[in-house]
């Protein structure tokens, strides 16, 4: 699939689907700590702009990964392009007249971490389900300490609360307010180094030399007791000079066994909120916000066959609607209520293949992965080879139902522990890789296509 315009749209869509090939070739941490915020900005000819939250971002990606970058990119658009980072956001605390970013490398305190350029306000859709939180925050980011302190939002997995706590942060950017933004299990990792350091001092000044605290998933400082009585003690220093914290969590404090009762207490003096899991309407607002920022042109009625069907996290609701653009992209079709119907339902497995000779399952997968028939059923050990050989294991057994020997020998003499593993790895990462699934998706379809012509 060339590329057929310059658009930002063509660049968002071969980013993601990069992505998802990048997900699947470079250890978990580092598609986290450094891929997982960037966006595809501009595409030419030539390049392709990819949009990185800071500096350090763009310096680590270009020393340690450009190659596999440039490689990746360029077999998605299948065509050679350079790749460019641009830095887009602003540093991540607010100015701090007394630290110097210099001060704060030394004391081994982990890179700071940098609002995602998606979570704002303005991005956040508000409906019954959030609204609450979601005024909360707001207040609390136009004067931080004045009202609700601390602010408590629980919620399950993938409703927003750390979209809100960005949001936030950026709020501070913007206005120069002096915060810091942490996970739990951060804290807790800087809390036990600064231990082991004998730095308690400085850690406990870095803390309390902000004026917004936000701190995400408290849940995970459950047990640990030394963290949480840390935690408690920066806790009382910033309420006590009426500096801002904003808290997050799975759950109420109401309800979270391991919390000492003074942390519990100190938690309900201001306010706590929650997040329920959003209704039709709101959902649908969300998928229409997504295509919009993805520059992405979708009937209305596809969007709605979506969000009827994903009912539980936002992120979910993100991903299947990721899922369709990449197979929109990958098949060269327009994203309709069909395409959605097709990608999200999987009307393809309960289909019979079963008449169908394994070679072809080898066709297809060559095809849509893009190698050729030597290399899938030989042994080179390249990451996107390993992948579309594993998918050809995957396929043989979902679709033609064979027996792990015969999958090892149609694919060239593998052993039953290769195939065992690769069919495991494929059904792993079809949940969260979201090319990678439509890549699949697109394989059953060629092949259902073939078994019907028979
Ligand atoms: P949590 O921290 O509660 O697990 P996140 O804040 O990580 O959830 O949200 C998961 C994804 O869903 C993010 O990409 C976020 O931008 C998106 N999201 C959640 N709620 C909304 C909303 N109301 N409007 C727009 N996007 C949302
Ligand atoms: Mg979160």
């Amino acid at each position: 699939m060339g590329l057929s315009s310059t658009g930002h749209s063509t660049a968002k869509t071969t980013w993601i689907a990069a992505l998802g090939e990048l997900e699947l070739q470079v250890p978990r941490s580092t598609y986290e700590t450094w891929l997982k915020d960037t966006v595809g900005l501009s595409v030419t000819d030539q390049s392709m702009v990819v949009g990185v939250p800071n500096a350090f971002t763009a310096e680590w990606l270009e020393k340690r990964v450009y190659h596999l970058v440039r490689k990746t990119v360029s077999k998605i658009a299948d065509q050679p392009l350079e790749v460019k980072f641009l830095i887009e956001g602003s540093s991540q605390r607010g100015p701090a007249p007394n630290a110097s970013t210099n001060h704060a490398l030394k004391t081994s305190v982990p890179a700071p971490c940098i609002p995602n350029h998606r979570y704002s306000f303005d991005s956040f859709v508000v409906g019954p389900s959030n609204s609450l939180s979601y005024t909360a925050a707001q207040a609390v980011a136009s004067s931080p300490g004045q009202y609700y302190n601390p602010l408590f939002i629980y919620s399950g997995v993938g409703l927003g609360k750390t979209h809100l706590l960005h949001a936030i942060a950026r709020s501070c950017i913007e206005r120069s307010i002096n915060y810091l933004y942490v996970t739990s299990e951060q804290f807790t990792n800087e809390f036990i180094t600064s231990i082991r350091e004998r730095t308690t001092e400085e850690f406990r000044s870095r803390y309390r030399s902000v004026d917004v605290l936000l701190m995400d998933d408290i849940q995970f400082m459950s047990g640990k007791e030394q963290t949480l009585e840390g935690f408690f003690h920066t806790f009382n220093d910033l309420h006590n000079t009426n500096r801002q914290v904003v808290i997050t969590s799975d759950q109420s404090p109401n309800t979270m066994p391991y919390l000492e009762d003074r942390l519990r207490s100190r938690f309900t003096w201001g306010l706590i909120t929650d997040i329920q899991y959003p209704a039709l309407e709101t959902r649908i607002a969300i998928l229409q916000a997504r295509a919009k920022e993805m520059q992405v042109c979708v009937n209305n009625e596809a969007l709605t066959y979506v969000a009827e069907r994903v009912r539980n996290s936002v992120r979910d609701l993100e991903g299947a609607f990721n899922r369709l653009v990449a197979m929109a992209q990958l098949t060269n079709s327009p994203i309709t209520r069909d395409l959605a119907a097709h990608t999200l339902q999987h009307p393809t497995d309960a289909q019979d293949y079963s008449s169908l000779p394994p070679d072809k399952v080898l066709t297809a997968v060559e095809r849509v992965f893009k190698v050729d028939h030597a290399t899938l059923i030989g042994s080179k050990r390249q990451k996107e080879l390993v992948i579309a050989r594993q998918a050809a294991m995957y396929l043989l057994r979902k679709c033609l139902k064979l027996t792990v020997t015969q999958i090892g020998r149609v694919l060239g003499g593998k052993n039953h522990a290769t195939v065992i593993y690769g069919i495991k790895r494929i059904t792993a990462n079809l949940d969260t890789n979201d090319a990678l699934r439509a890549q699949i998706e697109v394989t059953k379809e060629e092949l259902l296509n073939q078994s019907r012509q028979r």
